[in-house]
């Protein structure tokens, strides 16, 4: 049995791996659960679940997790605050961390894990965006492993030879295509845009997500910063790094060899697939998933990404030409931005306008470090605050 911590478990691919494991009896043995302040929820999963730590990122949420277990005589220890996030992520018994806690909330326990020397089953993007190099270093010297969930790159991960990642020139490799969705407003009318709601952005067409992914989603900063991971994960330069818009999410993301061959990773658009296949890789095991069925599918469509309808995209692959700190920047504003839209405090097309006047105002040195990573972060954070009233509602 493989023991397994999910940092952010209850939250959409804490919840699927949860459906994975759950559909593998007697393989992996819960270890650890966190949340942040969906006490009843994790209350559910711990019963179900049994795990030895249950961790809530907000201490009052806690307090009731706590209550509540201690009245049920549930064998589980309860813990508050963010620092038992990364206790979390290194515990002994833990083999495998699901690393899905959204934005740059996760960053820390993720480091944690790939420090302890973990599989890290790495959903978390803004970890990777923020600071991929320091988690392939923690993991290079812990001897830990990392397998990705995104679903594209969980995708290139599969059609890349073993250890391709590390050696794309030598591998024959020429670019890694990401597909996407283009989200909900793919042919919506531009001057449309201006007009949508939270929930319109958060109504994807083909895939069930958090709120802050979905928004991503819809303005395609999501494939942005998919562009970042992949940059990161992969180690190729942002040239060599393309994107097609493909509405039907069946192809996920392909790697195109200097032979002409092309390799791609298919099926149905479910979380559960990436999820069982970095659980078990390199074997295989069943995650619950629809069979994908082609003929009934009837066909499968590829387009252009527009960057005029998609500005936050423009500005990503920017970011990553860039390099340095920008991706930092970038990911930060980004996060206050979607925070503002979901609270109707800016509009939709608002998002692009902070994020672009944030890059613009803000210095982007290389950060190097942890610390000045977090720093830049938060002047990035900062700045974005400020920028939200010039473009309030
Ligand atoms: P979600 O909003 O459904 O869940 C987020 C989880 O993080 C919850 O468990 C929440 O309690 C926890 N969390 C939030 N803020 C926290 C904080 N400050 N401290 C500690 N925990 C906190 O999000 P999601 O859709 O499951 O996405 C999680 C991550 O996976 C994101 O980085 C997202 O980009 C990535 N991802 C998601 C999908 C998907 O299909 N949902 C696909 C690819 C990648
Ligand atoms: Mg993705």
């Amino acid at each position: 049995m493989k023991g397994l911590a999910i940092l952010g478990a209850t939250g959409s691919i804490g919840v699927s791996t949860l459906e994975v494991v759950a559909a593998n009896p007697g393989r992996f043995a819960v270890r650890a659960l966190t949340g942040c302040r969906n006490w009843r929820l994790l209350l559910e999963q711990c019963r179900r679940f049994q795990p030895a730590l249950a961790v809530l990122a907000e201490p009052d949420a806690a307090g009731k997790l706590a209550a509540a277990v201690t009245a049920e005589g549930l064998a589980v220890e309860v813990r508050g605050g963010p620092e038992a996030l990364a206790e979390a992520a290194s515990r002994e018994d833990v083999d495998f961390v699901m690393a899905a806690i959204v934005g740059a909330a996760g960053l820390l326990p993720t480091l944690a894990a790939a420090e302890a020397g973990k599989r890290v089953l790495l959903a978390n993007k803004e970890a990777v965006v923020m600071a991929g190099g320091l988690l392939q270093a923690a993991l290079d010297r812990s001897g830990g492993e990392l397998v990705p969930i995104d679903s594209e790159h969980n995708a290139l991960f599969q059609c890349l030879p073993p250890g391709g990642g590390a050696d794309t020139d030598g591998a024959g490799v020429v670019s890694l295509v990401l597909t996407a969705s283009g989200g909900p407003f793919l042919d919506t009318p531009l001057a449309a845009l201006d007009q949508v709601t939270p929930d319109d952005a958060c109504r994807h067409p083909n895939w069930d997500m958090g709120r802050k992914i979905s928004v991503d989603s819809a303005t395609m900063m999501n494939k942005g910063l998919e562009i970042i991971e992949a940059c990161r994960l992969f180690r190729v330069e942002a040239a060599r790094v393309r994107v097609v818009v493909h509405p039907e999410s069946i192809v996920h993301s392909m790697v195109e060899y200097r032979d002409g061959s092309v390799l791609a990773q298919l099926g149905n658009p479910d979380m559960r697939t990436p999820i069982a296949h970095a659980l078990a890789w390199p074997g295989r095991i069943p995650s619950g998933v629809a069979p994908l069925d082609l003929a009934a599918l009837g066909g499968l469509t590829f387009r252009p990404a527009e960057t005029d309808r998609f500005p936050c995209l423009a500005l990503a692959m920017a970011a990553a030409r860039e390099g340095k700190g920008a991706p930092v920047v970038l990911n930060a504003a980004n996060e206050i931005a979607v925070a503002a839209f979901l609270e109707g405090a800016i509009g939709f097309t608002a998002i692009s306008s902070v994020i672009d006047s944030v890059l613009a105002q803000c210095a982007w040195p290389d950060p190097g470090d942890l610390e000045a990573i977090l720093a830049l972060d938060a002047r990035a954070r900062d700045a974005a605050g400020e920028k939200i009233g010039a473009f309030a509602l």
